[in-house]
């Protein structure tokens, strides 16, 4: 019913960084993403390791996407790139990175799927919070609906999401702060990070939350979900 909602471009920043690769743009969430961002950031919800769990719903969506697309496209299947989840953690710099080999997001999906609420778990959820005037139902409403990606910014500070989709030849990264009205997306031109497919996510954990970038944590929390899960997850340490 409702038709994609393109994220409102406000502002063109020249990258201070590189003078070769292309700007990152600016893009302000739709207002209901704004208010969802808020509300996990500063809910006292205090189960937050459900985020894990979120995020590897979505690999695992991916995943599934790319190989019922596959079925009438072989070509999807990248030579030699598995279907897989990989699950990184840097507890030195409480760095967690999610790593899938699925169908990845287009620059234009990236707006509308990080950008604006298209699904309807997360709208259920607005709607519930809007009909609720409990004090405290806040994150009572967190855990009952799920939050899906947003979930992230439970336990991060910044976000990035590195994705290449088949349906374009370039890799796009997009970058969102647990306190900010706006978020990025620039293309992926440092060599070292490309990837043939799929989305690698990588989370900057806020101080109090490093903790789950304890390797031991994270594969306790996912030998839970991988059980709903059926492509295979890897976790390993940095080495350091
Ligand atoms: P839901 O999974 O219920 O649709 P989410 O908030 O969890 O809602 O994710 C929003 C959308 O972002 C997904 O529907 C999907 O299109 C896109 N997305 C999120 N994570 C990934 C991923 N790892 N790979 C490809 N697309 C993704
Ligand atoms: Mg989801």
């Amino acid at each position: 019913k409702n038709g994609p909602v393109v994220g409102r471009r406000f502002e063109s920043t020249a990258a201070a960084s590189d003078a070769s690769s292309p700007p990152a743009e600016k893009f302000e969430y739709q207002a209901e993403v704004s208010r969802l961002m808020d509300l996990i950031v500063n809910s006292l919800y205090s189960n937050k390791d459900v985020f894990l769990r979120e995020l590897i719903s979505n690999a695992s969506d991916a995943l599934d996407k790319l190989r019922f697309l596959s079925v009438t496209d072989p070509q999807l299947l990248t030579d030699g790139v598995d279907l897989d989840i990989r699950i990184q953690a840097d507890k030195d710099n409480g760095i967690i990175t999610i790593t899938d080999t699925g169908i990845g997001m287009t620059r234009q999906e990236l707006v509308d799927c990080l950008g604006t609420i298209a699904q309807s778990g997360t709208a259920k959820f607005l709607k519930a919070l809007k009909e609720s005037k409990d004090a405290g139902a806040d994150s009572n409403l967190i855990g009952q609906f799920g939050v899906g990606f947003y979930s992230a910014f439970l336990v991060s500070e910044r976000v990035e999401v590195s994705t290449k989709s088949p349906k374009s030849d370039k890799q796009y990264v997009w970058e969102g702060e647990a306190n900010s009205s706006s978020y990025t997306i620039r293309e992926e031109t440092d060599p070292a990070k490309l990837i043939p497919r799929g989305t690698r996510l990588t989370l900057y954990l806020k101080h109090d939350d490093k903790g789950f970038a304890h390797p031991e944590r994270i594969q306790k929390l996912v030998k839970n979900y991988s059980l709903f899960v059926s492509f295979p997850i890897y976790t390993w340490q940095e080495k350091g």
